[in-house]
This record gives C-alpha cells, structure tokens and sequence, in this order.
C-alpha cells in the first residue's frame, strides 16, 4: 500500500516565541529533518507541506531533502483543521499520513508499522502509555483519581485510508478536532488502530527543547612531561607535588585538554592555533587566563558550557583531595554549578608514561550550547 504524507507546517508557532520549523538542527532547518525522515521510506509516494502563505518560498526551498519523492507546498489555512484538509485534497495516494512538522524524529519503523495498520486495520496511531501519575485537579488542589491505564500520549505520523479521512471531514464540517483520530472516531465509533509510539518522536515545543536538541559534544585531551623540579598545576590549583610539568605554559594538563575540548565543541581551531606556544605572550602564562579567553571566544559565538567531565591521569600524589577545590575554582571561570562538573583521578597502574611517573595526561568531554 502506497501512503502520502501531509506535514502540518503551518501553526503560529506561539508557544516556541519564534519560528521553529525554521530552527537549526545541526546545520539545517528543523523541518527539513521532518522532511526527509519520510524520503527514505520507500511506501511513501508524495511528501504534501501545508505552510503558511509567507513561508511558502521557505518550505519550497527543502525539496531536496524528500529525495526522488513527489514534494507539494500547499497553502494552509486558519486552524490545523482546514490546513491538514487542504493537504488532504492534494493527495492521490491510498493510505495518507499525516504529521506534526514539529517533529523531525519518527523512524521508518515507525512510519512503516503506521502503514502497515492503515493496511490491516484501515487506521494506525501512535501512541504511548504515560509516565506520570494523572489527577483530577479542582481549585489548585487533587481531587480525583485518573485510571492512567486507560490514557495514551497520541503521536504523528497518523495513517488513514484517504476516502476515510475525507469522508470523516464530510461528516464532521468546518469542527476542530486537535487531531485527526478524534474526527476519525466521530465516523468510526470503534475507533482509530493504536501503534506503539516511540519515545525519540518528540514534538519540539518550547525553547527548552531546542536547547536540549543543539547541544555540541567536544573532547579534548593533552599530557605534559613531569621533571623533578618546577611547578604541578591541575584545573587551576597548585598541587603538593615532587614533580612538576615541562611546559610552556604552566603545564595545566587539565585545563589545556578543557579547552581543547570547548574550542572543538565550537568548531573552532586549537588550542595551539589560539595560544601558540612559540608566543611569548603565553610564556609561563597562568593556564586559567586561557581558560577565561576560551570563554569570550566561545561567548561570541553566543555558546556556553553546559556541562563538563575531566579524567585527570597522575601516578602521584593522589588528588582526591584537590578535587572538590577544583571543581569551584573550574565554577568560577566557567560560570555554571560545580554539580555540572565532574573531575575524576587515575593511575597509571605502573604501566605507561603516567604508571611510570614521567607525565601527566587528561581528557575532557564537554557540552555547550
Ligand atoms: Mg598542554
């Protein structure tokens, strides 16, 4: 059975303060990731956009992304209703589907089981049990009890028989529904087929979401020979030491892998590009001053740290106690809660360049947006 599909894309996007459909998702456009997780399922005929008249040139403009599918911009209309009916009557396919813009991530397991119900059951719905507990609430208080085993958290892609949805739209005029198997089950007592839903197939709502969605993973990583002289410097802080790191700059192995790891979450150079050491602006320079130019470089690309995780590799002294002292003096210059900071220590067991006491490594991994 042949389906086409009809994007929703055409709300106001209220609640999001912007246009989401537009938001970049690692170098493109929310809803062209909607787009093409259609274009790789190869039951789907024709990808049908329902857009709003002034983002019409906008949604056009992703066509590439449906793949050798047939791709249609149609002009929405006032409520979701008429918008998805107008994308209803472009369609030729037998089965059609019909799906939130909003959500850039249903899989083609997903899209495909949707078909398969509207194959044997004429109808297919996503859904999925809640998590939460539901009540009844009256006057800011919990009154009554709801049977959570008999809710679902309904979902798109929503697959009908075309002539069964255009006859529920017949059957129900110029009504809202807030979704499709509402109006179905107004022809259909029985009801619309319930699919497993996926917990990944989110509908991006607030700005919380996109947040969350355009994070940037970096990692870094740097080790510096111990001599038997000179200073031990770790995420900023002195440590009791016999030995001391060989460096230009004060050899804080912890911080140079930190920052290595921000500049690449940014897609930026180096931290030897940025901070050479044949500069001798940088000669013996306190490493948490580049840890703070780090951050402006970052900050002008308008990203933070979100999160971030250090494993630093000594043989000795331990560092156990250090550790939380690191942890602030890191809050301090990085602007977020010690709690997002995880700083961790490890021998070298006796075995490498570490276990042998001759150097001092670490990684870091980190979150920004
Ligand atoms: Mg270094």
């Amino acid at each position: 059975m042949k389906a086409d599909v009809i994007i929703a894309a055409s709300g106001a996007s209220v609640r999001a303060g912007s246009d989401k459909l537009r938001f970049d998702l690692g170098g493109i456009p929310l809803l062209a990731r909607t787009v093409s997780a259609f274009s790789s399922v190869p039951r789907v005929e024709n990808i049908i956009v329902v857009a709003r008249a002034d983002s019409e040139e906008f949604v056009s403009s992703l066509a590439a992304y449906a793949g050798e599918k047939g791709y249609k911009t149609v002009t929405g209309a006032a409520t979701r209703s008429e918008s998805v009916l107008n994308g209803l009557k472009a369609a030729s396919s037998e089965a059609v589907l019909v799906h939130d813009g909003a959500r850039p991530y249903p899989t083609a397991a997903l899209i495909n089981a949707v078909i398969d119900s509207v194959e044997r059951y004429s109808s297919g719905v996503p859904a999925l049990p809640l998590n939460d507990s539901v009540r009844i609430a009256h006057r800011g208080a919990l009154t009554g009890e709801f049977p959570r085993d008999s809710l679902l958290s309904v979902q798109t892609p929503q697959g009908y028989l075309r002539e069964e949805l255009l006859k529920a739209y017949a059957a129900t005029p110029g009504k809202e529904f807030t979704d499709e198997s509402a109006r179905y089950a107004v022809i259909h007592p029985e009801g619309a087929r319930v699919v497993p839903g996926e917990e990944r197939n989110i509908k991006v709502t607030s700005y919380g979401d996109f947040a969350a969605l355009n994070a940037k993973i970096g990692i870094g990583y740097d080790i510096h020979r111990l001599v038997p002289f000179g200073k031990l410097m770790l995420c900023g802080v002195e440590i009791a030491s016999e030995t001391g790191t060989l460096a230009h700059s004060d050899g804080d192995a912890a911080i140079h892998a930190l920052i290595d790891a921000l500049l690449s979450a940014a897609g930026e150079a180096d931290i030897g590009t940025w901070f050479p050491d044949t500069d001798p602006r940088y000669d013996g320079i306190d490493s948490s001053i580049l840890l703070t130019k780090t951050m402006a470089i970052l900050a002008a690309k308008n990203l933070r740290p979100v999160s971030v995780s250090i494993i630093i590799r000594l043989e000795r002294p331990k560092l156990k106690e250090y550790i939380p002292v690191m942890k602030v003096k890191l809050s301090s210059i990085l602007g977020i809660s010690a709690d997002n900071i995880g700083v961790s220590a490890k021998t070298g067991e006796g075995l490498d360049s570490v276990g042998k006491g001759l150097a001092v490594a670490a990684e870091a991994a980190v979150l920004i947006n």
